[in-house]
């Protein structure tokens, strides 16, 4: 029989790797799944789609993602982190120990563990526009929170794209920064709670483009300058002039391998108690943005990370 692994984590991003940093220092030997463009996103995770990373302490001058991220994972074998670079892609959680097969090994004997964690994370769905590829981090962003405050999105028009609490806390949020917000929904009500679009629409810097999609974005090559949409009802075309568009069109959390497996949530999401990383399914542990809609940041994921080593090493010393 295969070797059983105490402690199995899947994942790259921060939840991941915090999680492998405390495994390792408890000597359970963690070995880590880090995917190989697992979700289209490459090990390391969604840090590693962007530039500067300003709000994770400990980096008074900002670090770039990948860095960021290379860091973390050289932290995480240091103590001794096994990483496989492969995406798990089916699990049998119903018996123990728990089954894992990673992708292009269905056919092969499971990866056996008594515990895991999963930190998948969560993909940020974006829309394929023309300009997009050319902008992508040059004033196109899918995250408001982590970007807004740049320079670049300074004193300039903003563009917001969904009709959701996303991009109603979003445009709000970006509304400190920027000149005037644009929130460009593609039908006339929002799918945001009252209290959130109340919030929104009433704010003074703010213009809702309702039944409108986006067509085209163009800039001067360094920088997006404008953002054209269109009247979905009528046809009509307009160009907003603008340094910035945020997409806040949902994330979809990177679920599929445990479908049926494990309890998630409407949209997908791993349901967790609340206030611990614990699962329906004891021994299975979940951290970072594969289960949080909420807050969505790096310290938090790498927080719930450390969350989900404990409470597997607590776990786990009960089972002995
Ligand atoms: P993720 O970072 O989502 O990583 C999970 C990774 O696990 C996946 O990407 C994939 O590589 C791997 N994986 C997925 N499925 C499998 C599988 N089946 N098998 C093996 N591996 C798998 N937050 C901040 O705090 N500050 C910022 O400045 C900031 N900037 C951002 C900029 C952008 C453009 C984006 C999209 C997000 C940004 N965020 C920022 C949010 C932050 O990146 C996330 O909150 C954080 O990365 C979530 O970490 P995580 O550990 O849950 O997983
Ligand atoms: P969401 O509720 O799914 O909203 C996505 C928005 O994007 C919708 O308005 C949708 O339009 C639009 N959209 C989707 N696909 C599109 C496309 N292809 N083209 C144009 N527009 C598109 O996602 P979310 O706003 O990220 O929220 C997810 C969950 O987190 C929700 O449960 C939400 O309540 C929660 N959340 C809560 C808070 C908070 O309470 N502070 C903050 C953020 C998120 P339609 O409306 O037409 O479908």
């Amino acid at each position: 029989m295969s070797e059983i692994h105490n402690v199995v984590i899947i994942g790259s991003g921060p939840a991941a790797h915090t999680a492998a940093i405390y495994a390792a220092r408890a000597n359970l030997e963690p070995v880590l799944y880090e995917g190989f463009m697992a979700g289209g996103i490459a090990a390391g995770g969604q840090l590693t789609t962007t530039t500067e990373v300003e709000n994770f302490p400990g980096f008074p001058d900002g670090i770039s993602g990948p860095e960021l991220m290379d860091k973390m994972r050289a932290q995480s074998t240091r103590f001794g982190t096994k990483i496989i670079t492969e995406t798990i892609a089916k699990v049998d959680f119903s018996q123990r120990p728990f089954k894992l097969w990673p992708e292009y090994k269905l056919d092969k004997d499971p990866v056996l563990a008594h515990s895991i964690i999963i930190s998948t994370g969560a993909t940020a769905k974006t829309l394929d526009i023309p300009g997009k590829d050319t902008y992508w981090q040059r004033g196109i962003s899918a995250c408001a929170v982590c970007d807004g405050a740049l320079p670049i999105f300074r004193d300039t028009p903003l563009v917001v794209i969904g009709g959701g609490d996303s991009a109603a806390e979003e445009a709000t949020y970006l509304t400190k920064y920027g000149s005037r917000v644009y929130v460009v929904h593609r039908r006339d009500e929002l799918r945001a709670s009252a209290i959130m679009a109340k919030r929104l629409v009433e704010h003074p810097k703010v213009e809702m483009v309702w039944n409108s999609v986006i067509q085209e974005v163009s800039g001067d090559d360094k920088q997006l300058r404008s953002v054209t949409v269109q009247n979905v009802k009528d046809g009509s075309s307009k160009t907003l002039e603008a340094g910035g568009l945020f997409f806040a069109i949902g994330h979809k959390p990177n679920t599929d391998p445990f479908v049926g497996q494990i309890d998630l949530d409407e949209d997908g999401y791993i349901k967790t108690v609340p206030g611990t990383t614990r699962t329906n399914i004891e021994g299975v542990f979940a951290a970072g943005d594969v289960q949080d809609k909420t807050y969505r940041q790096a310290v938090t994921a790498a927080g719930s990370g450390c969350m989900a080593a404990l409470e597997a090493e607590r776990w786990l010393s009960e089972e002995e």
